[in-house]
């Protein structure tokens, strides 16, 4: 597909800044940026495909939501305003546990078609047996997806006590990195389809199995993501495993796992000298800002992580705790949350918050080579937006440029008009070309309604806060 974007504002997300350019164009050809400049030096009239932007779109790069658990997205809504000690085992859980592979197709659906409409290009996949996930969704709607592998060593039939030891189970761990490296031998030739191990956390798996899957990563020019020092459970685990005086980054520290290999996830429980460590080693760091503050009342260190100079991204997690996977939401939040938190307007400004949903993302997958920045040579995965509504007006240039700010502060995502995935146009005009849509939608109702009705007689006797609610009235 031949296809030249024109009369758009184009933000490359390249160089210092943002790289905006006024009164722009794009001309994509097999797939790839072959001109990206000023409308007056661009020569697109044989292009087969012309998006004109009348001077009140912008052309930017596809964000990459970079950690989804999409499978959940059924369970929106089915747990909210709790302690975070009940949120899966009498939350969560009393509905998950009824949702069948079906399900996990739909609810990713779902994730996939919100993602795509608020300019998601790249979704980082994370869950057990994700090759089914890339195989009905991912491949045959030509989305781009990181499948992240859950590699753990529990088994699914022993109840977790946060308080005793978890049990490891070798098999559990060697059938899980089976999987993960069947991924990249089955969509070794993919452009789209970039693996990665996703060791659960430290305290789910071994030390050895990690250190298998850390020198498997590198021989295959991959990463693993984890769970990092996530909150309470993970703390009292790694006391009970390795010692009173231990965390979980010196635990990782001490075994050689901190590398630019590593993808950290959350990090919440973590100090300034331990984050200072972790961005020294090369570690990159994802935040979900929407889903943790949700779920545990917090701020993820996104903003000291930044500040240290680490490279960083954002996800929206499961929708269950985040609400949402819509990214220009989570760029909103992650700068908002991070003000508050420090005190400090100036934290986490636009143009730090938009790279860390495009360039910084690309550049923590090892992707940004490819993707994340709009430049000659990189692959064509652009959104466009529509500038002209009420709450994006006015846009100026002069004396600076208000772009970034009307889009972090003011846009809601579904401005997004245009989705161009590998040169291929994946929405136009707001129009998902290969989904339907409305059929997705009334069915996820349907099923959601019998989940519901299955969890239902389990969650009332769990007693929990949101069963008070419940009986209150309130829900
Ligand atoms: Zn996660």
């Amino acid at each position: 597909m031949d296809l030249a974007i024109i009369n758009s504002w184009v933000m490359t997300c390249e160089g210092k800044g943002l790289g905006i350019i006024k009164n722009g164009g794009v001309r994509v050809e097999n797939g790839r940026i072959v001109f990206l400049g000023k409308m007056d030096e661009f020569n697109y009239k044989n292009a087969e495909r012309i998006i004109d932007g009348k001077y009140h779109h912008l052309a930017m790069p596809g964000l990459i939501n970079s950690h989804i658990h999409s499978i959940l997205t059924l369970c929106r809504g089915a747990v909210h305003d709790i302690p975070e000690i009940e949120y899966i085992p009498k939350g969560l859980n009393f509905f998950a546990e009824h949702l069948t592979f079906e399900d996990f197709i739909l609810g990713t659906k779902i994730a996939v078609i919100e993602g795509l409409k608020a300019g998601t290009t790249t979704f980082v996949e994370y869950g057990l047996g994700v090759a089914g996930l890339v195989n009905h969704i991912y491949k045959p709607y030509h989305l781009s997806v990181v499948p992240t592998e859950m590699i753990n060593e529990l088994s699914y039939y022993e109840e977790l006590k946060p308080d005793e030891l978890y049990n490891f189970h070798t098999g559990m761990g060697k059938a899980a990195l089976r999987r993960a490296n069947k991924l990249f031998k089955q969509f070794e030739d993919e452009e789209l389809i970039k693996p990665m191990y996703g060791p659960q956390a430290l305290d789910m798996l071994s030390l050895e199995l990690l250190h298998q899957i850390k020198e498997n990563a590198i021989q295959r020019h991959s990463k693993m993501h984890m769970h990092v020092a996530q909150g309470e459970r993970e703390r009292i685990q790694i006391k009970k495993r390795f010692g009173k005086n231990q965390t979980t980054v010196k635990v990782l520290e001490n075994e050689d796992l901190l590398g630019n290999y590593l993808i950290a996830a959350h990090i919440h429980d973590t100090t300034h000298q331990e984050r200072k460590l972790l961005v020294e080693k090369g570690v990159g760091m994802v935040g979900c800002p929407s889903s943790i503050s949700k779920i545990d009342g917090i701020v993820p260190p996104l903003a000291d992580y930044v500040e240290l100079g680490g490279i960083a991204g954002i996800g929206t997690d499961e929708a269950p705790g985040t609400g949402h996977h819509n990214l220009f939401n989570e760029m909103k939040m992650a700068s908002l949350l991070s003000k508050v938190n420090n005190k400090n307007p100036m934290i986490m400004p636009p143009w730090v918050v938009i790279k860390l949903a495009t360039i910084n993302a690309a550049k923590l997958l090892g992707l940004d080579h490819k993707i994340g920045s709009l430049k000659i040579g990189k692959r064509a995965d652009i959104i466009t937006i529509d500038l002209k509504k009420p709450h994006l007006t006015p846009i100026v240039s002069d004396p600076f440029c208000n772009l970034s700010a009307n889009l972090v502060y003011s846009n809601k995502g579904n401005e997004v008009n245009n989705v161009i995935i590998n040169g291929k146009p994946i929405m136009l005009e707001s129009q998902l070309i290969d989904f339907n849509v409305q059929e997705i939608l009334d069915n996820a109702n349907e099923r959601a309604e019998i989940i519901f009705k299955k969890g239902k007689e389990d969650w009332i006797k769990s007693g929990s806060q949101m069963v008070k609610y419940y009986e209150n009235g309130f829900i």
